[in-house]
């Protein structure tokens, strides 16, 4: 399997190269030159695995056995799951009013990074143990991927890990998962400004290639198509827990509610259908709504600026994986994505093509859901059903509601649930509940934690670079004695 960049003028790689690189080097996203098609016998047979055997089935479609043999992937896909909480990994919680929540946050960090970020280490960790290298990731984060990233991580030996974290501004139990792991390979800085003022001091680095390549720098941000791949998992398991039947012709359709940030989930929604599974999607979003009017309206434009929210971990205002539903809806047309996507990033704003967008929604439909519709429909949720929603969840619940209190029978349908509400107990003191705190969050709270400030008026971009360089010493030193 080749994948190839969506801008079309980048040499296409295998697996390896599109997990190690992140962005391809003209700027597009790595997807796979051709898509496998399932017929129904392989739906069939899928329909009755567990989560992770899924999850096997698929990996194996996208990475060939001549850079990880079966038996060694299935090893890593155990490997990955192995902390997780749950044995099945994911939930379906079938509620009152036929809603059915899938929830994906069974994983270390209570939110559903965890699914994909654990193969992606897997898979990264088997590939520099093969070559005897060493890779820097360099994670900016606001929300659940930097714990979830330095969860996936901890304690390798091939891998160092860097987090700028924004102080104060990511919740409390995000800044201590974050901050509370001490181990050799993870690097925590906390910085004093907001997330957009992190980013550049990374963006200046990432921009400096000679450097990248010195140092294996990479990063794990939600564009990398490793991540999107295992994603596709959870939309053939949601498939498969609530369509009503296999037998019939064709097969009956089931509704995935997606609430959406970057767009990760719901391009690996898309591609899911593209390979033959009949879901309709439905991409849920919070004020910071560029997905929701591109469906709508044709309009992908950026907003003034990022609206602070409830569902904090969708507050984004640039949906990266856009680009790769626009790649597809356009029939593998890496032109028209090249133009659409430099034009968006040349003016901050561009209108699809009039075909592009009738593409899209049919494909896709949207909904964009206020604060107190959050609220509300935690609340809801907790009086017919004694169940807590984290704000994300509640997100995509409220569609059902919304839906459920229409006149149109509806088809049936699946909300993902990517957080739990255990990692957002101000929202749900907000919304008038009583938080429900596991033991283990409660618990970080006595933890020792370990950070290095980035003050204001501090060199961001030369600390950065000096722990870079470092870090590679140290690999280089141990290396040397054999110890790698
Ligand atoms: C990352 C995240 C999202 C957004 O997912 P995308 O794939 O970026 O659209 C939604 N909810 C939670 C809890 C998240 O951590």
């Amino acid at each position: 399997m080749w994948y190839i960049s969506t801008r079309g003028t980048a040499p296409r790689v295998d697996f390896e190269g599109a997990l190690c690189s992140g962005y391809a080097p003209d700027g597009g996203l790595y997807i796979p030159e051709e898509l496998p098609q399932l017929d129904r016998e392989t739906l069939g047979r899928w329909s009755s695995l567990s989560y992770p055997s899924l999850v096997k089935e698929l990996c194996s479609l996208f990475i060939g056995p001549e850079l990880i043999p079966r038996e060694d992937l299935n090893g890593l896909i155990d490997r990955a799951f192995s902390r997780f909480r749950s044995r099945d990994v994911v939930h379906l919680q079938k509620l009152k009013h036929g809603l059915s929540v899938l929830e994906l946050w069974h994983g270390v960090t209570y939110a559903f990074k965890d699914l994909s970020l654990s193969c992606t280490a897997q898979f990264l960790q088997y590939f520099l143990e093969k070559r005897g290298k060493h890779v820097t990731i360099v994670v900016g984060t606001s929300g659940d991927t930097g714990s979830a990233a330095i969860e996936s991580v901890q304690g390798a030996k091939n891998v160092d890990i860097i987090v700028l974290l924004p102080k104060g501004r990511c919740s409390k139990i995000q800044e201590l998962q974050m901050t509370t792991v001490l181990k050799e390979n993870v690097h925590v800085f906390a910085v004093e400004g907001n997330s957009d003022e992190l980013d550049e001091p990374i963006k200046a680095m990432f921009a400096d290639a000679a450097f990248v390549q010195e140092h294996n720098l990479m990063s794990l941000n939600s564009i990398n198509w490793s991540r999107v791949l295992v994603q596709m998992a959870h939309h053939f398991f949601a498939y498969f827990q609530c369509s009503p039947s296999l037998d019939t012709h064709p097969l009956s359709p089931v509704e995935v509610v997606v609430p959406s940030g970057a767009g990760g989930n719901l391009a690996a929604g898309y591609l899911a259908q593209k390979m033959g599974l009949p879901i309709r999607l439905v991409a849920a979003v919070n004020h910071n709504d560029i997905i929701h009017r591109t469906i709508k309206h044709g309009d992908f434009s950026l907003s003034q600026a990022v609206q602070p929210t409830l569902a904090s971990a969708m507050d984004i205002q640039v949906p990266y994986n856009m680009e790769r539903i626009f790649w597809l809806l356009s029939g593998s047309n890496s032109q028209v994505t090249r133009a659409l996507m430099e034009q968006f990033e040349r003016t901050q704003g561009v209108h699809l093509p009039k075909e592009l967008h009738s593409k899209l929604s049919e494909a896709v439909t949207s909904v964009s859901v206020s604060d107190e519709a959050i609220t509300r429909a935690m609340g809801r949720c907790w009086d017919e059903n004694q169940y807590l929603l984290c704000p994300h969840s509640a997100v995509a619940v409220s569609y059902h509601y919304q839906q459920m209190d229409g006149l149109q029978p509806s088809a049936a349908r699946c909300c993902l649930a990517p957080a739990s509400a255990a990692k957002f107990p101000e929202v749900v003191l907000a919304a008038g509940l009583t938080p429900e705190m596991p033991e283990e969050i409660t618990a970080l709270e006595r933890k020792e934690t370990r950070c290095t400030p980035m003050r204001r008026g501090d060199p961001w971009a030369l600390m950065l670079r000096d722990t870079i360089e470092d870090l590679s010493r140290r690999w280089r030193g141990r290396s040397l004695r054999g110890l790698q």
